[in-house]
């Protein structure tokens, strides 16, 4: 069976680390596919387990010099044991490298006496070097470890030149050291490899710790994950851990404290921050049966929900997840990049050696030959080019994410820096899909109340917003609705089904049959842009409801500056072409297509891309999701606060549709960095490697000093990291222009009277006991209507099948008497 690992890796440097553990990975039966990760440090693995099993690939890793972490840490967790091990590893190098570089540079200063000493210590002063120069090597071990690995497996890494230049300068100086004994004198070289590491493992370590800042956004948003949740149960309030909460459980929530997770309020009200999720700093106020968002803040306000999500499927693990997904996907540009990067190391090694030989033949120079091409292994940097997309990729992802933009898939800003069309639905897109009713008409047989009771009911069963809009007209209305039965829905026409014994159906002209007489009538409305829903009521048409949206308020704005992009607009909608025209009109698009189903949704978008154009399909996700799913870049609306993660490439939690035009720029803006950080890690290399190779010799008579190597490629690839975290200060540049998000519609059936009692109770004397009782009371779901000391009164509301017993022992358990109950 096809089965999907993520396993974690601790020494991972550079791209071609990446590119070797996905090649030795390859080499084995059994795995369909594989991407490692340089900044996540993670390998990302398709396996068959009929064929390889998880120790199998391990051991693979392990075998090629890599250390699997078992640890289970979170990615953040891991990514601080790293900066700390880098540390601790830099201090331990600096320690030992100070005294050995000290001491080799005794020499240099030509003192006459100092010299003396020296000429008379020949084997003793070198010695101490040879001894210093192994501890520091040894602290930092793990580079020479995956090094040599590495290089036995024929797959040579970043540590696997260091490791060369190390082996070259120690085996030379040894070499030296046993000349001491035969009164030859060569030169000395135990500094160097010392130097090399520290400056490399500083370089690490100042990357590590800059890298970090491009994930600050996420690990924010992991500190938003609670912990812990405070779970009611029968009239208690327990604290437990948030793994040990199922769906279905009651939360309680406080004022000031993070919503646990995702959940229904079923009881109280409160204002909610949901900004850290919407990019809106707007506080919403939120009621019984409205959704809250694990992760966001109760400003003020006491709660009880009811959980929808456990912690594993919450919104917040879900955006969590979607940051690590789109590292798990190498984008294209990315992949072009490691075909390079595959040959870079056994050419900078070939580079290394042929350095070594020329200089040996014609420099006719050992030393130089020697430090020429030891400096040539360390300047060589291939973790510029590993790093240069995910940096810049994971920062546009974190600016997108503030402003209210979630993105899911890796190649987005690709597609996007390249876009030549955007398509967008019509309702609950360009439109608010907030409807209002501006004509019922009945023909005569029924009353207008008993057509909307029809229309309300069947609605209960449909997701679309015009469902949505119906209902709540309904409610305020307070027509009672009727669950309905044997539902049928028509995407993009109607629904159809049973209220009360009558077969109804509710959709447009397409759906339901309509006269001449009628079709006149209607026409009207629909040159005015409005909607018409026609109603059938066992099999005759009984009248119709003319529907009208709104623009959205950043609707007109959107168009105008994707124009200004030269960017293509269409608007693709099931609803009426006159509708479609209209809307078009209003907002100057470039053309206009009403009345299609999805399907022919689907083949508009073919002629479109075949035309070679890349196109960017907006909708609100419903009833659109075949064009979604085509489309190149697909672009979804989160109305409501169903924030619908991997739902499509982008998902907007800001309804503000100018986004669409800002990502667009911060896609050009990523790519333009990538682009840069891609130029300058080959530009560097390209420069610098003929430099180390000789010409800096050529021109300043000296050789390369091996140390400068290491400084100037530590820096290559922190100006990299640098670079990406530029792109974190973008801001979008339009004005907020956000709609009102859709509420969620309170659906409740008819299922018989609502009942109000009349209670008397004795013992209550003050304000503060009217409160207490009424907690109490409302902590077993008994709803307090209004309630009075001086009058003896409550009064309840029944909703559900509560029986007076049940009310009289709650009283009873009080501090206060229940005497007497009565409908009212
Ligand atoms: P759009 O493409 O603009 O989002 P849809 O394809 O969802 O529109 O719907 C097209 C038309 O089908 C609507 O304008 C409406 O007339 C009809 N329709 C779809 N669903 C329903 C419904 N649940 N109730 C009534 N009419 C519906
Ligand atoms: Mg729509």
């Amino acid at each position: 069976m096809n089965k999907k690992t993520e396993i974690d890796i601790k020494n991972i440097h550079c791209a071609s680390c990446c590119i070797t553990i996905e090649k030795i990975l390859q080499e084995n039966k059994g795995i369909t596919n594989i991407n490692v990760s340089l900044p996540l440090k993670k390998a990302f693995i398709s396996y068959d387990d009929s064929i390889i099993d998880i120790d199998k690939i391990d051991r693979t890793i392990e075998n090629a010099g890599y250390v699997v972490d078992k640890n289970s840490k979170s990615f953040l967790e891991r990514k601080d044991d790293e900066v700390n091990e880098l540390k601790k590893r830099f201090i331990l190098i600096f320690t030992f490298s100070v005294p050995l570089i000290t001491i080799s540079m005794l020499e240099m200063f030509h003192i006459h006496f100092i010299n003396k000493i020296i000429e008379n210590n020949k084997l003793f002063y070198y010695f101490s070097q040879f001894i210093l120069s192994f501890i520091v090597i040894y602290s930092g071990k793990q580079v020479i470890k995956s090094g040599v690995l590495s290089l036995i497996n024929k797959h040579p890494n970043m540590d696997s030149l260091i490791t060369i230049g190390i082996i070259f300068s120690q085996t030379f100086s040894i070499y030296s050291l046993i000349n001491i004994y035969f009164n030859k004198t060569t030169p000395f070289y135990f500094e160097t490899s010392a130097m090399i590491l520290l400056f490399i493992s500083l370089g690490k370590y100042i990357e590590a710790l800059t890298q970090n800042k491009t994930f600050d956004f996420l690990e924010k948003l992991i500190k938003l994950k609670p912990i812990k949740a405070n779970l009611v149960t029968n009239n208690e309030i327990i604290e437990k851990n948030i793994e040990e909460i199922s769906i279905g459980d009651i939360l309680f929530i406080k004022s000031g404290e993070i919503i646990p997770l995702d959940g229904l309020i079923i009881e109280g009200e409160a204002s909610i921050d949901e900004s850290k999720f919407t990019g809106e700093i707007n506080y919403k106020d939120k009621k019984v049966n409205d959704k809250v968002i694990g992760g966001s803040l109760n400003i003020e306000g006491l709660l009880k929900i009811q959980v929808i999500s456990t912690s594993n499927n919450s919104t917040l693990s879900k955006i969590i997840n979607s940051i690590e997904n789109i590292l798990s996907n190498k984008p294209q540009i990315q992949k072009k990049v490691d075909k390079i990067s595959a040959f870079f190391i056994p050419v900078i090694i070939f580079l290394g050696f042929i350095t070594f030989i020329v200089w040996l033949m014609f420099g006719n120079d050992f030393n130089l030959a020697l430090i020429n091409s030891i400096s040539v292994f360390v300047i060589a940097c291939p973790c510029a080019l590993g790093l240069a997309t995910p940096l810049s990729l994971i920062a546009g992802v974190n600016v997108a994410s503030k402003e209210g933009i979630l993105i899911n898939n890796s190649d987005v800003f690709e597609l996007l820096s390249k876009l030549n069309s955007v398509i967008f639905d019509k309702t609950g897109t360009l439109t608010k899909g907030t409807f209002e009713i501006t004509t019922i008409k009945s023909f005569g047989n029924y009353m207008v109340d008993e057509l909307l009771f029809f229309a309300g009911s069947i609605e209960t069963s449909s997701e679309h917003i015009i469902a949505k809009s119906i209902i709540n007209y309904c409610n305020n209305k307070k027509i009672q609705l009727k669950q309905p039965k044997n539902i049928e829905i028509f995407i993009g026409k109607g629904i159809k089904g049973e209220v009360a014994s009558s077969r109804i159906s509710i959709g447009n002209n397409k759906f339901i049959k309509i006269d001449e007489k009628i079709k006149e009538e209607t026409d009207i409305f629909l040159n005015e842009g409005k909607t018409v829903l026609f109603l059938e009521i066992d099999n005759k048409t009984e009248g119709y409801i003319v529907i009208e949206d709104k623009l959205r308020n950043s609707a007109i704005n959107t168009i105008n500056l994707l124009k200004q992009l030269n960017i293509g607009t269409t608007i693709l909608t099931g609803d009426s072409c006159n509708s479609a025209k209209k809307i078009a009109t209003e907002l100057k698009t470039d053309s206009f297509f009403g009345e299609k189903l999805p399907e022919d949704k689907l083949t508009i978008l073919k002629n479109i891309k075949n035309e070679g154009k890349i196109i960017a399909m907006v909708g609100d996700g419903v009833n659109d999701s075949i064009a979604l799913a085509f489309s190149d870049v697909s672009i979804s609306l989160s109305t409501g606060s169903d924030i619908a993660i991997g739902a499509s490439d982008v998902v907007l939690t800001k309804i503000d549709l100018q986004n669409i035009y800002n990502l667009i720029i911060l896609s050009k803006k990523v790519m333009k960095n990538i682009k840069f950080n891609i130029f300058w890690a080959f530009s560097y290399n390209i420069l610098l490697i003929p430099f180390a190779m000789g010409l800096y010799y050529l021109i300043f008579n000296k050789p390369l000093n091996p140390m400068w190597a290491a400084i100037a490629m530590s820096l290559s690839s922190i100006f990299v990291v640098l670079n990406s975290l530029l792109l974190k200060t973008t801001k979008f540049k339009t004005k907020p222009m956000i709609d009102e998000h859709i509420k969620d519609v309170k659906i409740t059936f008819n299922k018989g009277k609502i009942m109000k009692k009349e209670i008397s109770v004795d013992g209550m004397s003050c304000k503060m006991c009217e409160k207490h009782l009424k907690k109490e009371l409302e902590a077993n779901n008994i709803k307090v209507e209004s309630i009075s000391f001086s009058e003896k009164k409550v009064i309840i509301d029944l909703n559900s099948e509560i029986s007076d017993d049940f009310i009289k022992s709650v009283i009873d358990e009080t501090d206060y008497k229940f005497i007497s109950i009565k409908d009212i």
